[in-house]
């Protein structure tokens, strides 16, 4: 395949694939640049622009597909615990493998091949099925990674945190947590060493659904950072949500933002779930609920933006497309600048794959496969959400 004329990041290059591999990636700004010429029976593309596939790092795949079957009637963040606990203990395997494949080809459709799921450890055949599908998924030229999440905390009821333990030992790829969610400040900073303990005695990544509440008193991201620091697990934990930092007052939110950058934690924002879920005892005015994403820019820490749900109990609408998720962040955030716009798009195929390891990029040597969108603006891109072509 040689793609000619395209974008890539800001500049216009000739690139071809071969073999799973990107060949040639030619610079064509100066003029003086050797284009790169058609072989026989080599298919050419023309403009657009190219980038490195997306990845998602953060959704739930054992939940997903479900807000058909069990409407949340109220659309809160309550009604929708309570829906999935009153169908958790009913899934059945095959049930999960079926939704959590058609799930994963959503995002395929849409440009995604890295996926990050949590899974319930409250259910263990959901754990299993989610563990069973990375083969399944490798073989589609999908990676999927599974993080031990309990919905229920580990302190609140006896027997959570064995389930936790035990879906860690079954295969999961990171530790997770809900430390806001524990019964008093207390046991959620308690949960959170303990996550870091199982992390370490396992090798594990670590990544918390942290402080997803509109609460200021939710403090629990100090503690992951300081955690990440005291034991060297720098780039090697998520934060998901962080809404609390939304409404944290400004000397304290300045604080964590630059402890997150320096603790190596990436913040996740789940703006589609968050601005629904977020601000449900507000009155007037009420909060957006999204984390501050600029403001962590500014303090140089990991911005990825995760779908998080794909019509579950929990938000009744998506469609597994992360430039859905990103086009609400924009909105959500402010990030209307021509820079910010551009960043968020960049999220979506660089930071959203810091979970996994190294960001790809497009060189020649790395491996494809490649998006090619039919339009260079990444800006046009956001606007219109158009399917990219996967070519490997
Ligand atoms: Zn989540």
């Amino acid at each position: 395949m040689l793609i000619r004329n395209t974008a890539v990041g800001d500049r216009e290059c000739d690139v071809r694939i071969a073999d799973g591999v990107v060949t040639d990636v030619v610079e064509l700004t100066g003029g003086d640049a050797v284009r790169l010429a058609p072989r026989s029976e080599e298919d050419v593309l023309d403009g657009g622009r190219v980038t490195p596939p997306f990845a998602e790092p953060h959704v739930h795949l054992d939940a997903a597909l479900l807000g058909r079957r069990a409407p949340n009637r109220s659309g809160t963040l309550r009604e929708g615990i309570a829906n999935w606990s009153a169908l958790r203990a009913s899934l059945t395997e095959e049930d999960i493998r079926e939704r959590a494949l058609a799930t994963a080809q959503m995002y395929v459709d849409t440009g995604t091949l890295s996926i990050r799921t949590h899974v319930d450890t409250g259910c263990e055949v959901a754990v299993q099925t989610l563990l069973d599908l990375k083969p399944v998924l490798a073989e589609r030229g999908v990676q999927l990674q599974v993080v031990a999440f309990p919905q229920e905390g580990i302190l609140r009821a006896p027997g959570r945190r064995e389930q936790w333990e035990r879906a860690v030992a079954l295969g999961c790829d990171a530790v997770g947590g809900i430390p806001h969610f524990e019964r008093t400040t207390e046991e959620g900073w308690r949960s959170v060493r303990i996550a870091f303990d199982l992390a370490e005695e396992n090798g594990r990544q670590l990544d918390f659904h942290c402080d997803e509440t509109d609460d200021p008193g939710s403090r629990n991201l100090e503690v992951v950072c300081a955690e990440a620091i005291d034991r060297g697990f720098s780039g090697r934990v998520v934060c998901g949500h962080c809404t609390a930092l939304h409404s944290y007052p400004n000397p304290y939110a300045a604080k964590i933002c630059e402890l997150v950058a320096t603790a190596g934690v990436q913040v996740v924002a789940n703006p589609l779930d968050n601005v629904v879920l977020q601000g449900r005892y507000d009155s007037y005015p009420r909060r957006r609920g999204l984390t501050r994403i600029d403001e962590l820019w500014a303090a140089g820490a990991h911005v990825g933006i995760g779908h998080d749900s794909v019509m579950d109990p929990w938000y009744r609408l998506g469609t597994g497309n992360l430039l859905d998720a990103a086009s609400m962040a924009i909105h959500l955030g402010h990030l209307t600048s021509e820079d910010a716009m551009r960043r968020v798009f960049r999220t979506l195929h660089h930071e959203n794959h810091l979970p996994f390891g190294t960001p790809p990029e497009i060189f020649a040597g790395e491996s494809a496969p490649i998006l090619w969108w039919d339009e260079p603006d990444e800006i046009e891109i956001l606007r219109l959400r158009p399917r990219p072509r996967v070519i490997s």
